[in-house]
């Protein structure tokens, strides 16, 4: 079964003069155990790509299934329930709940599901003693660094048995070192079974995936492995 799949996907944002295709028939597969990076210049749809692969927007056109399921079959409290079952979403705006700590927040996905506190309470120290951040359990976001902010958003989008992990430029506010780090944690999921979609502008990170993807215009313009360079590919862009 594929952990996701994109079949002729259309997107579009705004209406009249204002209207804009941001996917254009966009078809992608990514198969348990597969690290696929998503490049593109800025504007060519790749955080609606990882919004529709979220059930977080509805496709125009064209289908969405995520681990054999058809999100268009789900009502909204049932894309919900998957996606705190089965998906992890880094957003490019982390989304931190302000009132509550590093670990709470990283518990609130479980809790929702119905994992028992102190369950919850485990799971999320162990997410994140895995980004980095065992130290900073009880802090609040605010008393955080943009980059400690960041290794907390991808430890809630790792806790429990995410399936399918969706990252929008998750090391975008950390440093080298700490987003080699971040690409490690993920690579190491990937190669225990979960599939991993991330956005990226870097080459360095988008050489841990197994594939590469680039949009253009909203659409799928090549597929690369990363051994390959894509830095060649996006010369001739
Ligand atoms: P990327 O993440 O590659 O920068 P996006 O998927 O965010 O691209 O956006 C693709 C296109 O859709 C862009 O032209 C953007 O301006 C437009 N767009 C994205 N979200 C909205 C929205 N909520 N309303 C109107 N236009 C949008
Ligand atoms: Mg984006």
């Amino acid at each position: 079964m594929t952990a996701l799949e994109l079949d002729d996907v259309h997107r579009e944002h705004g209406q009249g003069a204002g209207l804009v295709h941001a996917l254009r028939g966009l078809s992608l597969t990514v198969l348990p155990g597969e690290f696929v990076a998503v490049m593109g210049p800025s504007g060519s749809g790749k955080s609606t790509l990882l919004n529709a692969a979220g059930g977080l927007i509805t496709p125009t056109r064209g289908r969405v299934v995520v681990a054999g399921t058809d999100l268009a079959g789900l009502g909204v409290a049932g894309r919900a329930a998957l996606r705190r079952r089965a998906v992890g979403y880094v957003f490019q705006e982390l989304n931190l709940i302000p009132s509550l700590t590093a670990a709470e927040n990283v518990m609130l996905p479980r809790e929702l599901d119905g994992v028992r506190t102190r369950k919850a309470r485990a799971e999320a120290l162990a997410a994140l003693a895995e980004t980095g951040m065992a130290d900073a359990a009880g802090r609040f976001p605010e008393d955080l660094s943009g980059g400690q902010r960041q290794r907390v958003a991808i430890a809630r989008a790792l806790v429990g048995e995410r399936r399918l992990i969706l990252a929008d430029e998750p090391a975008g506010a950390l440093d080298s070192q700490g987003g080699e780090e971040i690409m490690r944690v993920l690579r190491t999921r990937c190669d225990a079974g979960a599939a991993c979609l991330m956005v990226t502008h870097e080459s360095r990170h988008a050489a841990w995936a197994d594939r590469v993807v680039f949009l253009r215009d909203g659409l799928a313009v090549d597929s690369t492995e990363p051994a390959r360079g894509p830095e060649i590919l996006l010369e001739h862009r």
